[in-house]
């Protein structure tokens, strides 16, 4: 499989809007939309932001301290212990996150059914039901990854961030310091895994790392971390652990964080588009054709131009958070090909 096996089918207007986007003022093109897009999204988040965190905080009151006091609780049970408070909270805490998830998504994946998930599903002819011998063998990678290096990382930050600071300090964050550090952990890992994926895809480097990955062309939750033992470190591990190491964040920050990044890279290559949930539409593109949308967030990719092709696409129009029942491949349905 080549990096770019997906321009050989490229139309002449998705050609001539490539050359656009490459040419003279694409860059200034590509700017003037990151600013347009930062830009409503500050505004809007000046506009609703403070009431909105405001009712969160009342209700993060309302629960009487509930998360602060099951905190005192666990470090006085750790007392001495922090290491294995530590190791709890970002090694067994999103594992199990990642697990359950996984869990639930595997037996469809393996059974096919119920058909009321599987409807959802966005390649629609693809892992029905999923090639078993494919899956043990990316599981025997997953488990790998996760115990010789999610785990020995794990153990080496602890030792970075209590170098650092205290991870494991008596009082909690307050609601709006965690809210931001959230954010900001969202961005420090859109930045370092964009350019690391990126990377990744370079010629040289692809055949000999990226390209274990991208044996799923239709990918599913568990392939998430299924990718070579250096790709993981650079690629997954790096840019989600970097955050809470800049910010010296507490446990709970970060065990959060460890826990939404690994769901929400469950979600984003599960391969059913389902209501409610982030669209997983663009990094299943990024699967099916290779040179495309390489980000997280996608900022990065409207910025260098790297989901052009994809915004021409069916894809891109369901790239949005389904709020019905009706699958989007229903809603929004492939253009019949024309007979000649
Ligand atoms: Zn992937
Ligand atoms: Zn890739």
């Amino acid at each position: 499989m080549t990096v770019d096996s997906g321009t050989g089918n490229m139309n002449g207007a998705v050609k001539a809007s490539v050359r656009g986007q490459e040419g003279h003022g694409g860059l200034w093109e590509s700017v003037k939309k990151a600013a347009f897009i930062i830009g409503s999204g500050l505004l809007l988040l000046a506009a609703f932001g403070n009431s909105l965190t405001w009712h969160l905080q009342r209700f993060w009151g309302a629960s009487g301290d509930f998360w602060q006091n099951l905190w005192t609780k666990l470090y006085l049970k750790f007392e001495g212990h922090d290491a294995a408070l530590f190791f709890l909270g970002t090694m067994l805490l999103p594992t199990l996150a990642f697990w359950v998830s996984n869990g639930l998504l595997l037996l469809v994946d393996m059974t096919g059914k119920p058909s009321f998930i599987t409807r959802y599903r966005i390649q629609v002819d693809k892992n029905n039901p999923v090639d078993p011998a494919k899956l043990r063998h990316a599981l025997q990678t997953v488990l790998f990854n996760q115990v010789f290096i999610s785990g020995p990382m794990v153990v080496g930050i602890y030792y970075l961030m209590t170098w650092r600071g205290n991870p494991c300090g008596p009082e909690l964050p307050t609601f709006h310091w965690g809210l931001m550090e959230l954010a900001m952990c969202g961005i420090v890992e859109e930045i370092m895994f964009y350019y690391s994926h990126r990377l990744f895809h370079h010629p040289a480097l692809y055949k000999h790392f990226h390209k274990q990955h991208h044996e799923w062309t239709a990918p599913i939750g568990v392939v998430s971390i299924y990718a070579h033992p250096l790709e993981h470190v650079l690629s997954n591990m790096l840019p989600a652990v970097m955050g809470p190491v800049l910010l010296g964040s507490h446990l709970a920050t970060t065990s959060l964080w460890y826990c939404l990044a690994l769901v929400s890279t469950t979600v984003s290559h599960c391969g059913y588009h389902l209501p409610l949930l982030p669209s997983p539409e663009f990094h299943d593109y990024h699967h099916l054709k290779f040179n495309q949308c390489y980000g997280v967030l996608g900022v990065l990719d409207r910025l260098h131009g790297t989901d052009a092709k994809f915004r021409q696409t069916k894809q891109y129009q369901r790239h949005i958070m389904l709020t019905s029942l009706t699958p989007l491949n229903e809603s929004i349905p492939e253009t019949p090909k024309k007979v000649q």
